[in-house]
């Protein structure tokens, strides 16, 4: 008979146990996890509290160190296209046009003084093959390509989810690239004139001279 009692005890013990656990949690669950924020040391830490967001309305907060969609401060940007070849996974795309001599100081500097020897009318980054590995951060000379904290960038359209850094538009980079092609062809102009002038210049100190009469 004292078993019989004994056996209730214990069953009566184990619900108050139980629903005890239940209802600390559930106390506990009316206040916000991670007011303080998740920049916080302790965020992580920290085992009570709400955990369940009302996304998209809501959503944890990242840290401001956070390694998460690039962006390229293309004023800082070379064109040296490190990351570009860098890149585990190709989803950097970049073009470049040689700078003119006369269009330097308009092209300018960045930001740590290095003159800058490249428009780069195309620097594109699809940010959904990205895997934000950092390889391209690592390697910028500049610095300029950085990882920011923004974690959020859902799209409908696939095509968003390229972003475009370049510094000249369509318009501009024809103008400038049918420039340095002009340069160019006259360059190699000059370069042949000057190669054809040598020849003829060598062939008449080689040619033998007149007999006397
Ligand atoms: S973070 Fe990695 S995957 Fe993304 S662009 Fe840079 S190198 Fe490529
Ligand atoms: S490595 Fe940096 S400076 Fe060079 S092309 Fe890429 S973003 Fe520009």
């Amino acid at each position: 008979m004292s078993e019989y009692f004994k056996n209730i005890a214990t069953g009566a013990t184990t619900i108050a146990t139980g629903m005890g656990i239940t209802l600390k949690h559930f106390f506990n669950a009316v206040r916000r996890k991670g007011d303080a924020g998740i920049d916080d040391v302790d965020y992580f830490r920290q085992v009570d509290g709400l955990v369940t967001l009302q996304y998209p309305r809501e959503a944890v907060p990242t840290p401001s160190h956070g390694r998460y969609r690039l962006h390229n401060q293309i004023d800082d940007c070379i064109g040296c296209g490190q990351c570009v070849r860098a890149c585990p996974v190709s989803c950097i795309e970049m073009e470049t046009i040689k700078v003119m001599p006369e269009d330097l100081a308009a092209c300018g500097k960045t930001s740590g003084g290095q003159q800058k020897k490249f428009w780069v009318p195309v620097f594109d980054i699809d940010t959904a093959k990205c895997m934000t590995c950092g390889i391209c951060t690592t390697v910028c000379p500049t610095e300029c390509l950085r990882h920011t904290p923004v974690a959020d960038f859902s799209e409908f359209d696939r095509q968003n989810f390229v972003y475009h850094f370049g510094n000249l538009t369509r318009h501009e980079a024809e103008a400038k690239r049918r420039k340095a092609e002009e340069a160019a062809l006259k360059a190699q102009a000059e370069k042949l004139r000057k190669a054809a002038e040598a020849k003829a210049a060598a062939e008449a100190g080689a040619a033998p001279e007149a007999p006397n009469t």
